[in-house]
């Protein structure tokens, strides 16, 4: 067994397992330990939008009691957890990142949380993100942004740059997220740390604020690769509650972690995934990593998938499309929030709804929703949403044919490393181009994961490498992903995340943001 490090929050999710199963250490001491570690640097990171300190050291009680009476527990049970504010979580504000939802307390679970529940996991709190989980930086959330723990005058990614933010400063071992075209892996990129999309209707949706159903994906963030798939393999699995659940145990995806083997394996280089807009440093992990795959075994060919030039057009069609029909819900009547028109006597059912989604949406939320409407309106329905859904099978068909030859493929997870808040916030383009290489596997609902590759020369921030499976086969990203993961600790001489600078830290007054070691 590794050795558990004093500082418990600095430990893996796996490691914290063995020390809780031979009684090491508490639940309640591990979930204390957080808490603390969120109450010191959280008021400098801003990841967290709830922090349940009663409900989170309760569940570590209830399972510290179970565990003394020998009752048998899953393996992450006491290992505590963060939960992307987009996941319906009973008796606990889920706001969405939306001032539409301020105040709402969910009656029930979302399946993916009742599942964490069971498995004896203690949630410490929401993690923030971009409105409606539409964003790639955190800076559409109507709570303000998450800051890079690396930087924190950089984004941490989005939309679900809490999720990664809390796991690079510690804040917990464990977080969820979803990826709708690259919310998991374009925060772990710009964080190095792991975050996986599993197979379209591998986890379930219910209970999830739906975005784009026909994209939209749960899956697990971790520190590294063997956390995250011990998080997948709790998160996983059929739901009769969500209709696109696929009903097939999840796949081995704790045992290839473990496997780490990459022996024999044919893996592509998608051609189209790198080279001119992807900067130098990204490029240069990205081919270094290649080298170290090849070193151990692999064999490594490239791949074109030529319609993969049109899957962001086709993409921000098919979105906005699917978002302006999901968030028609929020009508003032059901959910959250209600404004009254200003100056109007006996207002209408219409004005109340125009004026508490004025008030309510944020600006790219309502961006999306125009541009969902004009997409499907009569007369325009077949030369937008129609020509991009052709595109999304002409996708399906490159990924069908890559796999044809080799059992993996791989990229650069982002073009860039993390960018400064507010430098493409009045860029919409700009800021839609960070999920240039993520967004394809969403469209053909194929699995994806993001681990660090290392850091960029010229900037010293984080690199994400991006893995992506056949349907069904996500074992595969945790085979390649943990063998590359081994590779790369030996070559920068230990976890990348360790490189990463102390954080200023509330009850350390004056204490600088120097380089850690
Ligand atoms: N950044 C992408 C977008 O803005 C992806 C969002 C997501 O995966 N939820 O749509």
């Amino acid at each position: 067994m590794t050795d558990l490090p004093t500082d418990l929050t600095r430990a893996t999710a796996a490691v914290l397992a063995e020390a809780l199963a031979s009684k090491t250490i508490s639940s309640v001491e591990l979930t204390q330990a957080h808490l603390d570690r969120i109450e010191a640097v959280d008021g400098a990171v801003h990841a967290y939008l709830h922090v349940d300190h009663e409900g989170a050291l309760a569940a570590a009680r209830g399972i510290d009691d179970r565990r003394s009476s020998r009752e048998a527990l899953g393996v992450l049970a006491g290992v505590p957890i963060a939960v992307k504010d987009v996941m319906a979580t009973r008796g606990l504000p889920t706001t969405c990142g939306s001032k539409m939802l301020e105040g709402w307390i969910p009656p029930y679970d979302a399946t993916v949380v009742t599942k964490l529940r069971e498995a004896g996991l203690p949630i410490l709190g929401k993690t923030n993100m971009d409105e409606f989980a539409m964003g790639s930086s955190t800076e559409h959330s109507a709570y303000g942004p998450s800051h890079n723990p690396w930087d924190l005058e950089r984004i941490p990614g989005g939309s679900g740059g809490g999720s990664s933010s809390v796991l690079a400063s510690f804040q917990s071992p464990l977080a969820t997220g979803t990826d709708t075209g690259g919310s998991i892996r374009q925060p772990a990129a710009v964080t190095a740390t792991v975050g996986t999309k599993p197979t379209y209707g591998g986890v379930s949706r219910y209970g999830l604020v739906a975005l784009a159903s026909s994209l939209d994906q749960a899956g697990p963030c971790g520190r590294t690769v063997l956390d995250t798939a011990l998080l997948h393999a709790v998160m996983g699995g059929h739901d009769p509650m969500d209709s696109t659940s696929i009903d097939a145990p999840v796949p081995a995806v704790v045992e290839a972690a473990r496997r780490a083997d990459v022996k024999g394996l044919r893996i592509g280089v998608v051609k189209e995934l790198g080279g001119e807009g992807y900067q130098a440093g990204v490029r240069s992990r990205f081919e270094e990593s290649v080298q170290l795959l090849v070193d151990l075994g692999a064999e490594v060919v490239e791949v074109s998938c030529p319609n993969f030039e049109y899957a962001l057009a086709a993409y921000y069609l098919i979105l906005p499309s699917e978002a302006s029909s999901n968030l028609a819900k929020f009508d003032a009547m059901r959910y959250g929030m209600r404004v009254l028109p200003e100056g109007v006597d006996a207002p209408s059912a219409e004005q109340v709804m125009s004026a508490t989604r004025d008030a309510g949406f944020g600006p790219e939320v309502k961006r999306r929703i125009i541009l969902g409407t004009y997409a499907l309106s009569s007369g325009y329905y077949d030369a937008y949403y129609g020509s991009a859904q052709k595109v999304r099978t002409l996708i399906a068909q490159d990924f069908d044919a890559a796999f044809g030859q080799v059992d993996v493929l791989v990229s650069p997870t982002a073009p860039t490393t993390a960018f400064k808040l507010g430098d493409k916030l009045d860029d919409p383009m700009a800021m839609y181009l960070n999920d240039i290489a993520t967004i394809p596997a969403n469209l053909a609902g194929v699995p994806g994961m993001s681990l660090p590759s290392g850091l960029a020369e010229e900037d010293g921030l984080p690199v994400g490498f991006q893995i992506l499976a056949p349907a069904m086969q996500d074992d595969r990203l945790y085979a390649v992903g943990a063998a590359l993961e081994g590779a790369l600790t030996d070559r920068w001489g230990g976890p990348i995340l360790d490189g990463i600078p102390d954080l200023p830290s509330a009850g350390a007054a004056g204490s600088s943001n120097a380089k850690g070691a």
